[in-house]
């Protein structure tokens, strides 16, 4: 099978996890050919493919230009990382206009032949069809692999699509808990539930896949980086603030004003990886837009 390799905006995780995969790197080179992967070789056209795993956003015309060739020259274009699929931490800054993203960053200064950016950050599927998608930032090995296993044997990868909380192995603590909290303010206890200790963990929203490995192996809680889980993104009534808002609420004994108060950012919070998704945006939109404005939008 040929394959390409490529990044738009992006960190290059999920490059770096493709490389760590150790043995298995080793089959899919021994199987495949992988025609163009600037991160891996000296390659700088895109030939016609038949899988395509690209990583990053569009941020700039620069970015739509090499997503729709990739499209072109491709037959499956997998979507590899939150990132692409929902737009990942990079959503955060459409917060902000274009003119002050550019001010933060460049102080001011015109930039000369900078690419025009789009105006709005977008998931990948925004601007291209994509086949399959593997989100998470970056996805763990194993996630990774399997994801691979599937996608060049020409097959459908496995979409997970239940919660976080599912594959999580925490007791309840007794409630109610202090709080709302934050790590830093008193250490969590490890192999407790973090939502009902009072913390805002994402797990309940968030999608199932890497083992919950943030509040089993580290006790801390889950910033939702797998992205939304497929309830979050399908069912209208589903809200993210919202909804951690009534969890901690319950495991305080708060009040849910008082809990949402104390929960003062709301986009780093819960939206940190997804705040650029469509299906979640309409639903701040409009009348019903507090989310935005309480994230210092426009
Ligand atoms: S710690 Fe987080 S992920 Fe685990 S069960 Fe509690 S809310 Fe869910
Ligand atoms: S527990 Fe949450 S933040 Fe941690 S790796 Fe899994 S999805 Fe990402």
């Amino acid at each position: 099978m040929q394959v390409a390799l490529l990044s738009l905006s992006s960190c290059l995780g999920c490059q770096a996890v493709f490389l760590g995969l150790e043995e298995y790197l080793y089959t899919i080179i021994g199987e495949n050919r992988i025609s163009f992967a600037p991160f891996l070789m000296d390659s700088r056209e895109i030939a016609e493919v038949d899988l395509a795993l690209v990583e990053g956003t569009v941020r700039h015309a620069g970015h739509f230009a090499r997503a729709r060739e990739v499209r072109e020259k491709a037959a499956r274009v997998a979507a590899l990382g939150t990132c692409a699929c929902f737009g990942g931490v990079q959503g955060l800054a459409d917060r902000f206009a274009e003119e002050e993203i550019m001010r933060r960053r460049f102080g001011g200064e015109p930039c000369e032949g900078a690419p025009g950016g789009v105006k709005r950050l977008l998931p990948l599927d925004s601007f291209i069809k994509v086949d399959y998608y593997l989100p998470g930032c970056p996805p763990t090995q194993e996630l990774m692999k399997g994801f691979l296993q599937a996608a060049l044997a020409g097959t459908q990868p496995l979409r997970e699509g239940s919660t976080l909380c599912a594959e999580c192995r925490v007791s309840c603590p007794e409630l109610p808990q202090p709080g709302p909290r934050r790590t830093t303010e008193a250490p969590p206890r490890k192999g407790e539930c973090l939502i009902e200790s009072g913390y805002a963990c994402m797990g309940p929203l968030t999608r199932d896949g890497c083992g919950a490995r943030c509040p089993t192996e580290m006790g801390v809680p889950c910033r939702g980086c797998r992205g939304p889980s497929d309830r979050a993104l399908l069912d209208p009534g589903t809200d993210l603030k919202g909804e951690t808002v009534r969890r901690l609420a319950r495991a305080t004994g708060k009040k849910a004003g008082e809990v949402e108060e104390a929960v003062n950012d709301p986009a780093h919070t819960c939206f940190m990886f997804c705040l650029a998704e469509p299906a979640l945006r309409r639903r701040r939109r409009e009348g019903s837009s507090p989310y935005i404005h309480r994230m210092g939008g426009r």
